[in-house]
């Protein structure tokens, strides 16, 4: 059997193994954290991402080699690129690490983004502010998540303390029009060592404080819209060469147009839904694409909602597992808990999920809102 190598070992490099494992792969992966989500299930190298050394372990050890978050440095990608195969290339993070770069290139696949413009002092921001109007939201190009590194300029007067916060992260700024948008959502594609291309139903996505909250599938708008979204996706991974999956966030406004929000080349959050609703998951998805195997069927084999278990969520979810559900039996939805085997349940922080598996994705909605479990 082959073995493969991951950069990072938090829980979509664990579930990515778990997938890969019941395929036959064996995995390793380089995380500082010891006894991390991933180092729990496969063969765990501690030590710091941009260790040469630790890399060069890595390498020797792994037939393939990928990565399961993007801000992988770019001197270590480009060392086991040479010392082993690493089949996404590091053009693809070089292009998703940075969102100017990353805009301009999905503009060049012929797919719109919310107008944007680079901001390099205060006088231009002053200038994309009145040019955009209000609100509007000024991001830092590189290293933001969950919503960190961004500003939702309301009104002029925000300019100078908004200016003066982000640029403390000394990368460069990028204004966008704010969206006004009726739905968020996000397709996940996979490309394939060989050329390959399937994209999964698009994923409703719905955000509490930031942080993704619900993925509900099918999503709810109209088919002409959730089609595009998918044919987008495609030309994106087509468009910038991707090998394995691309994560597509877009924005559909009330007119169903589509706007590109933000890419990543790696499994997503807002795709965990397709490890018990479609024929193949995300995981195993990129492990075929990365492996040079056929794309699995991304069919969707019933409605569901994905629900994230924030730190304090755990002992709720818990305590409803072990005891019998009458919700879930009477709304006829079937719940799938995934934990990520983190030891401190801090609050806000992503410790696992629940696929609510329904007949209708409001059955699923239902028995989330009769647990109470997600009112915090
Ligand atoms: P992630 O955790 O998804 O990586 P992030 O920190 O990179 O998040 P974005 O995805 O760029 O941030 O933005 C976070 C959220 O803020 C979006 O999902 C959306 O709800 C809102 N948002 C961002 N940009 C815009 C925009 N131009 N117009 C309207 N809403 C926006
Ligand atoms: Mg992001
Ligand atoms: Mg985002």
């Amino acid at each position: 059997g082959s073995t493969v190598g991951i950069l990072g070992g938090g829980q979509l490099g664990r579930m990515l193994a778990n997938a890969g494992s019941a395929m036959g792969y064996r995995f390793v992966t380089l995380e500082p954290t010891p006894d991390s989500p991933m180092g729990q299930v496969s063969e765990q190298i501690v030590a710091a991402y941009d260790d040469r050394e630790a890399a060069r372990r890595l390498a020797e050890r792994s037939d393939v080699i990928t990565y399961e978050f993007e801000n992988v440095n770019a001197d270590v990608a480009a060392m086991l690129m040479a010392e082993s195969y690493v089949p996404q290339g590091s053009e693809l993070l070089y292009t998703t690490q940075h969102r100017l770069r990353e805009k301009r290139a999905i503009e060049a696949a012929g797919v719109k983004v919310a107008p944007y413009a680079e901001i390099r002092s205060e006088d231009e921001l002053r200038e994309a502010v009145r040019k955009f109007g209000t609100p509007c939201v000024l991001k830092t190009a590189t290293g933001g998540y969950d919503g960190k590194g961004q500003w939702v300029i309301k009104g002029e007067s925000e300019i100078a303390e908004a200016y003066a916060e982000l640029s403390k992260a000394r990368t460069q700024l990028v204004l966008e029009q704010f969206i006004d948008f009726a739905m968020e959502i996000s397709v996940i594609a996979a490309r394939s060592t060989t050329g390959e291309i399937k994209a999964f139903p698009p994923a409703e996505n719905i955000h509490k404080e930031n942080i993704l909250h619900l993925s509900i599938v099918p999503a709810r708008t109209q088919e002409s819209v959730l089609r595009e979204a998918e044919r987008l996706a495609v030309r994106i991974a087509e468009g910038l060469g991707v090998v394995g999956l691309i994560a597509v966030e877009m924005f559909v406004t009330r007119d169903g147009e589509l706007f590109v929000n933000e890419l990543a080349p790696r499994p997503h959050n807002s795709g965990h839904y397709t490890m018990e609703a479609c024929r193949t998951s995300q995981f195993e998805q990129h492990i075929r694409a990365i492996c040079g195997l056929p794309l699995g069927d991304t069919s969707l084999m019933s409605p569901v909602v994905m629900v994230n278990v924030l730190g304090q969520h755990v002992e709720p979810v818990l305590a409803r597992a072990a005891a019998p559900d009458e919700a879930a039996e009477r709304l006829g939805v079937a719940p799938k808990l995934h934990l990520y085997g983190k030891k401190d349940a801090v609050f806000k922080r992503k410790m696992g999920h629940v696929n609510v598996l329904a007949p209708t994705v409001e059955a699923a909605l239902d028995w989330i809102d009769e647990t109470k479990i997600w009112k915090v």
